[in-house]
């Protein structure tokens, strides 16, 4: 049984519509991301999992449950940090801790979960008093005081620095490994290829592509998996690369050429121009990855 099974989701807000028509299914023990421009509906999505808000229609189940209807029973299975986390300023990092832990029947120390967000010595800080990113720090460290079954993280490490974002990332590989299910909402890609086993593109309230970072690249690439920038010495002319089967596009800008193409797209251009006399100069290759794909399939989204 998967952990969640979401189907026909739809959820407006006056008459503007955020989820439109969602279906997603997220098994478990997966790191599964919900990724997609601001305002796509990502957090509507993940609020309506947590039964925070309710459907306009559509079925909804996390751990075969009704987050609505069940809400009391999912809240103490489901761990959340949300990108609205609202705690009392002045409470101390240590009371805050406690009080969420006491919620819990089983909770984990809290003590050792500061020490898991990177937060050890703070624990007499007032909440007010931290930085922003230790303040979502909190909200994670609260997230895992239950010991849950699934993890929301909506905007894990936006507007945390390198080091933090790293250790989060850490974080989320350990808690995925002691078997929890992980709902990863992110719009930063290298996050979301890095950490996630499948991943659901949102644009405007709809998924317009699940799978995983691999399949979604090569889906929207259309193959494309190398590109190659480079001046051709002596020139050729540009219809002997653009007849090699291996390519997909070639771009003249002055001297300079970029050429996409499949996985051979680069020794078949090399050999193509050896075989005309010419070289590669100046040559840079480069992998497409899945923020270029990403990218592909949010602008299709923009330029209907
Ligand atoms: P995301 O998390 O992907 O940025 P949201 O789910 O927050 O997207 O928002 C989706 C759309 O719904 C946006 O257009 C947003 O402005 C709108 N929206 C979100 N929350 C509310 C709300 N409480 N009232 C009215 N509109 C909202
Ligand atoms: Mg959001």
């Amino acid at each position: 049984m998967p952990v969640i099974e979401v189907q026909g989701l739809h959820k407006e807000y006056g008459s503007a519509v955020a989820v439109d028509e969602v279906d997603l299914s997220v098994e478990e023990g997966e790191v599964f991301g919900v990724l997609g421009p601001n305002g796509a509906g990502k957090s509507t999505t993940v609020e309506c999992l947590l039964g925070m808000r309710r459907p306009d229609r559509g079925s909804v189940r996390v751990l075969g449950l009704d987050p609505v209807h069940d809400r009391a029973a999912v809240v103490q299975r489901v761990g959340a940090q949300l990108q609205a986390c609202r705690v009392q300023p002045r409470l101390r990092v240590a009371e805050v801790l406690a009080l969420y832990a006491s919620f819990y029947p089983r909770a984990a120390d809290w003590r050792e979960v500061l020490e898991r967000v990177g937060l050890a010595g703070t624990e007499r800080t007032a909440f007010g008093r931290l930085s922003g990113g230790q303040q979502q720090r909190v909200s994670v460290a609260l997230a895992l005081l239950g010991k849950p079954e699934l993890v929301v993280f909506d905007e894990l490490t936006t507007g945390l620095d390198p080091a933090a974002r790293r250790g989060l990332w850490q974080l989320v590989r350990d808690v995925r490994r002691e078997g929890s299910t992980v709902v990863l909402v992110s719009h930063q890609m290298d996050e979301v290829a890095d950490l996630c086993d499948r991943v659901a593109v949102l644009t405007r309230g709809r998924v317009r592509a699940t799978g995983t970072p691999a399949e979604l690249t090569a889906a929207a690439g259309d193959g494309v998996e190398h590109s190659l920038t480079f001046r051709p010495l002596p020139p050729v002319d540009d219809g002997v690369l653009e007849a090699l089967p291996a390519v997909r596009s070639v771009r003249r800008e002055g001297e300079r050429w970029t050429v996409r193409g499949t996985a051979t797209v680069v020794q078949a251009v090399l050999a193509a121009l050896a075989e005309h006399g010419s070289t590669a100069a100046e040559l840079q290759v480069g992998r497409v990855g899945f923020e270029d794909a990403y990218l592909r399939l949010t602008d299709q989204e923009v330029a209907r």
